[in-house]
């Protein structure tokens, strides 16, 4: 055991769901470091909720792997953070248990759906944490509230003990102060796990380099159009020209498929979700149903009532998409989309290394500013081809705007994390 933890659960933000009062921690790569966990990462003995009052007092049996990995180097596992219900959302307003505030302003969201984990390291309370992103939920908070936050390929980290929203789409990554930080905790979290058979033997051992000459970064159109804040463009325009003083080359390019992504990610994660939220019948934890009515009336009862709003949504989108006669329809037309995204990102990773732009097309909303779901799904549009892809995209903060903190998004092919990776060291040593 090493000497003292550095945590400091002073926790103004609503940022954890979870303290641990005794956080167990040994030797190795992370020794007492303090490692905030999304609460959808199973952790044994630790309550593990998604943020939903149907997981109530669920205390899983097991560890995600990536927690043993975590353990094994040393972490210390200081809380659960909170975030979206099951990771629905992009602000954390949607949290069972009231929303994060964001540490850069508190009249604002924090981002989300792993909202608490980026404002425990914002607000200083850890300097490193673990979120999920499925169509940006690492990402945003990350750059709303101006800290790294890295999505890896799909694959590259064990799923195993996620509590699954969207499995095709959706990746355990790390977030932290700064991308060595990021770095360090993806060296420990990567790598092939036989629980999980999307799992890839690819293991992170890479410490980043801020030598970027010669690099090609694709300029897609779509990412400084329509919808766009110019303010927030012209921002991460700036980022970009200093990564061509470090020797970098830009390149026009374009990505036509993003008309149809945010369509093709929308009926994707719901229909999965339909399928993985039926199992939750608040039988074992949750509020215990009155099994004096039938079951179809009791279920219904506990789901209407456990489950918040942007859930049941997403299981009724999901399972009409997924009903009989309208798969054609639907999901399997969102299938085509996100076939023509892969297709369109693999022919401009033909020319150039990585792709860069912003990371959220506005800095962090106020607080209920977004109230229609269609708006709120909006905002996702520069996040979700990462995932509709499956290649590894990271966030780094690269000015303000507003006065808030805006994200640069460097996208990178398959598996080249490591150099997404890099690029965002070279920014951010070029800029400290
Ligand atoms: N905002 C997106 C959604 O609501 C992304 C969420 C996520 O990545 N978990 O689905």
């Amino acid at each position: 055991m090493s000497g003292e933890i550095s945590f400091s659960p002073n926790d103004k933000y609503n940022a954890f769901l979870t303290t641990c009062k005794k956080a167990p921690h040994g030797s190795g790569k992370l020794a007492g470091v303090a490692v905030a966990i999304k609460d959808n990462i199973s952790t044994k003995d630790i309550e593990t909720t998604c943020a939903s009052k149907i997981l109530k007092g669920y205390v899983p049996p097991y560890n995600a792997h990536v927690i043993d990995l975590l353990k094994a180097e040393g972490a210390a596992i200081v809380g659960k953070t909170n975030m979206d219900e099951f990771g629905m959302g992009t602000t954390t307003e949607n949290s069972g248990f009231g929303p994060t505030l964001n540490p850069c302003d508190t009249t604002r969201v924090p981002g989300g759906s792993s909202g608490g984990s980026a404002a425990a390291i914002a607000g200083g309370m850890v300097t490193m944490a673990l979120g999920s992103d499925t169509g940006g939920s690492i990402r945003c908070p990350a750059a709303f509230c101006g800290i790294v936050g890295l999505k890896p390929s799909y694959g590259r980290v064990s799923r195993y003990g996620l509590i699954a929203y969207s499995n095709s789409l959706e990746q355990i990554g790390p977030m932290g102060k700064t991308v060595a930080d990021v770095s360090k905790l993806m060296g420990v979290i990567a790598g092939y796990d036989r629980h999980d058979s999307t799992s890839r033997d690819k293991p992170y051992n890479h410490t980043p380099n801020a030598e970027i000459k010669g690099l090609k970064i694709g300029i897609p159109q779509e990412f400084f159009g329509e919808g766009v804040n110019p303010q927030v463009a012209d921002v991460v325009r700036k980022a970009i020209g200093r990564l061509e003083e470090l020797g970098a080359t830009t390149v026009p390019c374009s990505i036509p498929s993003m008309e149809y992504a945010l369509a093709a990610y929308y009926v994707t994660c719901t229909c999965e979700a339909s399928s993985n939220l039926a199992r939750f019948d608040g039988v074992r934890y949750g509020p215990a149903p009155d099994w004096r009515k039938s079951w179809h009336d009791a279920y219904q009862e506990v789901r209407s009532e456990a489950f918040g709003t942007e859930v049941r949504r997403r299981i009724m989108l999901g399972t009409f998409a997924l009903s009989s006669g309208y798969y054609g329809r639907y999901y399997s037309k969102a299938q085509v989309a996100r076939e023509n995204v892969r297709a369109d990102f693999n022919r401009i990773f033909a020319d150039v290394d990585v792709i860069a732009g912003p990371t959220m097309p506005t800095v962090a909303f106020k607080l209920k500013e977004k109230s229609d779901p269609l708006s709120m799904y909006l905002a996702d549009i520069l996040t979700v081809p990462a995932n509709l892809a499956g290649i590894p995209s990271i966030s780094v903060p690269c000015g303000t705007s507003e006065g808030m903190p805006v994200g640069l998004q460097i996208m990178g092919r398959m598996f080249e994390d490591e150099r997404v990776v890099d690029v965002a060291y070279a920014y951010e040593q070029e800029v400290n």
